[in-house]
């Protein structure tokens, strides 16, 4: 085994030399890959489909540019989202704005840009659309986001009759339903297209989505019979597990299709159902194995019954850890070769003791200055990155075929002061 990481051809070495650490790199060659086979095998005779790219997993403009230019749509759920999608030069009309507290200027923006899609999150909002809408020159497609009652987290899914999620409609709540789809069906610039569900995250189950789909479909029958209400699209939401060690086989992203197509076509021709077109909404799945963060390895300690070894970035840049006991793999970068045999806390520099990036690894001995990449980075780490002990953010590098480029700019000193008002 060589001595020194490469990604996509490029040394860790030279990247961190060439961009500092911390560093987000991605191999852009494996974004892209994750984008084909989503959009490739999720294809039915039966009904049209869209993959979409849940962007708040990673959203800068070169993602947006990526989901383009392979045919994806895309989710926000916020003003920054949209603005960041339109910056990018996205078709407004394959956006889908979802997001249980919309406010009053961010529906306004969206409807000012001719987004395609609203998701409808609760009742309020879809009464404020239905005023809105009709002020706009564009028709409008909704579609409610409605819980199942099918949750679904890593190795488990339930399924339950009641539900205080703070997103979306129970669809135990028929009458709530009904009442909003009527709503919406007497506004004449509303279109409303269907329902969404999204049942959790870091899902391994294929039966989860099964499931999801089955009990929608019943639901969506039950409403056909009994109010004469048709549903032409359903948005199965995203979920889709990662590998972010050894513990963790996800399901392949071809096989996630296929069970979804399979599971929407089954259900279609058992109810009839005028089902027009399928969605899935990918974010993690497409993003988090490309990347891998670099940090620089700094001071070391022993307690009495822990090795910490300290980089140079922590849950600043990567939350996940301290905020749900996410679990990585690492490497030490420059010693690729050398054998694991020293228990290891991978700890970050933030003033907090729960700043600990991997709880127990085994590495090979290292000094300081040696780097460290942990894996799996590339979903929910540059997007919930922030300045807790005033740390400047990292750059972010795509590595395409070989070739490295900066694609965000590390933050400077002088980021952090951007918009502090002087006295006086
Ligand atoms: C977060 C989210 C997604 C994407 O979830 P992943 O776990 O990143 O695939 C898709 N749809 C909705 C509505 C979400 O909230």
């Amino acid at each position: 085994m060589e001595k020194m990481l490469k990604i996509q051809g490029v040394g860790a070495d030279e990247l961190a030399k060439t961009y500092g650490t911390p560093l987000y790199i991605y191999d852009q060659n494996a974004i892209e890959s994750k984008m084909r086979t989503f959009h490739d095998h999720f294809q039915s005779e039966l009904f049209e489909t869209e993959v979409l790219y849940a962007s708040k997993a990673f959203c800068i403009k070169e993602m947006v540019r990526l989901a383009k230019q392979h045919d994806l749509g895309l989710d926000v759920v916020s003003g920054g989202e949209l603005f960041t999608a339109l910056s990018a030069g996205f078709d407004p009309s394959r956006i889908y704005f979802h997001g249980n507290n919309k406010s009053f200027q961010e529906i306004e923006e969206a409807l000012q840009a001719g987004v395609g899609t609203f998701i409808v999150d609760n009742v309020m909002e879809g009464a404020y659309l239905c005023e809105k809408a009709n002020l706009h020159p564009d028709q409008l497609h909704v579609m409610i986001r409605v819980n199942p009652g099918v949750e679904a987290h890593t190795h488990e899914y339930i399924v339950t009759a009641h539900d205080d999620s703070k997103f979306g409609i129970s669809i135990h709540e028929e009458e709530t339903l009904v009442e909003l789809i009527q709503q919406f069906q007497s506004t004449p610039s509303i279109v409303f297209d269907g329902f969404h569900a999204h049942i959790g995250s870091q899902i391994f189950e294929p039966q989860a989505f099964e499931t999801e789909v089955e009990v929608l479909a019943q639901f969506i029958y039950e409403l056909q019979k009994r109010y004469g209400i048709e549903t032409k699209c359903f948005d199965v939401g995203g979920g889709f597990a990662v590998h972010y060690t050894d513990a963790d086989a996800p399901i392949p992203i071809p096989q996630v299709c296929e069970t979804i197509i399979a599971a929407c076509e089954k259900q279609k021709n058992k109810y009839q159902l005028p089902l027009q077109k399928v969605m899935i909404e990918p974010g993690r799945s497409i993003v988090a194995e490309a990347g891998t963060t670099l940090y620089t390895i700094g001071f070391q300690k022993k307690t009495p019954h822990r090795n910490y070894l300290f980089v140079d970035g922590g849950m600043s840049d990567n939350i996940r850890p301290a905020l749900y006991q996410a679990a990585y793999d690492c490497d030490v970068a420059n010693r690729m070769d050398e054998t694991k045999t020293i228990p290891t806390c991978v700890a970050g520099k933030c003033c907090e003791s729960g700043d600990v990036l991997i709880d127990e690894i085994l590495l090979p001995a290292s000094q300081a200055g040696d780097l460290l990449a942990v894996y799996t980075t590339g979903a929910y780490g540059f997007s919930m990155s922030n300045h807790y002990n005033r740390l400047c953010r990292p750059a972010v590098v795509f590595v395409k075929d070989g070739t490295a480029r900066c694609v965000v700019k590390r933050e400077t000193y002088a980021d952090l002061l951007r918009g502090e008002c002087e006295e006086g």
